[in-house]
């Protein structure tokens, strides 16, 4: 394989693995693609980091989720969040 035509393989698995990182982390994805996205989360170091601020986001949703969910200003602090997260979801221009 030529060294562009690897290059432009990694590329459109980063683009598969970043639409698929919100799922991997629900645990929402068949096994095989669950193994393959983890592979490369190893290798790459920008999916690394996406899947890094994923399941912060992930973890504080769930934080606030459990606290008072009844409180107004708790749902507008996770529906910032959401909103954070759906906005880091775009995929890049590059
Ligand atoms: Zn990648």
């Amino acid at each position: 394989m030529s060294k562009l035509i690897q290059k432009i393989s990694e590329m459109n698995e980063c683009q598969k693995v970043s639409k698929k990182l919100q799922s991997y982390l629900d645990s929402e994805l068949t096994p095989e693609l669950a193994v393959r996205v983890s592979k490369h989360l190893d290798l790459c170091l920008k999916c690394g980091m996406k899947y890094e601020s994923y399941s912060r986001i992930k973890k504080a949703l769930a934080t606030a989720a459990i606290a008072e969910s009844d409180s107004n200003e708790r749902q507008l602090a996770v529906e910032r969040l959401r909103r954070f997260a759906i906005n880091i979801s775009l995929p890049e221009k590059e």
